[in-house]
Parts: structure tokens; C-alpha cells; sequence
């Protein structure tokens, strides 16, 4: 899985980086994800897929 951040400036995402910066705009990277989740939660492969649904709904409306 590919780790995604999303930009709080322009919206945007990109992958995560060291210094947690947009590629597009320099703004903050910040995680699109709930602070709930955890990658080591035994159920997080199926959250990934509900995510992945999540980010193709998004992806599509902008
Ligand atoms: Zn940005």
C-alpha cells in the first residue's frame, strides 16, 4: 500500500515524504486518515479497502 497524505493547503495528495511537505504548494502534509486507524489493527485490511473505495469517491468528485 501506498502511503498517502493529504495537503491541508491545496487538498491535494501526495505520497508521504520526510518532510511532510506538498510537492504542489509547500504546504502541510497532513494524514487523511481517522486517528483511529492503526496499520497493525488485525482489521485494517478491510479498512484499507473501504479507504481505497473512499479515496476513488473522492478522486472522482474533485
Ligand atoms: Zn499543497
Amino acid at each position: 500500500m501506498k502511503y498517502l497524505q493529504k495537503c491541508k493547503d491545496c487538498r491535494k495528495y501526495g505520497l508521504i515524504n520526510s518532510k511532510s511537505k506538498c510537492i504542489y504548494c509547500g504546504g502541510t502534509l497532513i494524514n487523511p486518515f481517522p486517528p483511529r486507524y492503526s496499520p497493525i489493527d488485525k482489521y485494517s485490511k478491510y479498512r484499507i479497502i473501504y479507504f481505497k473505495e473512499e479515496f476513488k469517491k473522492r478522486f472522482e468528485e474533485s
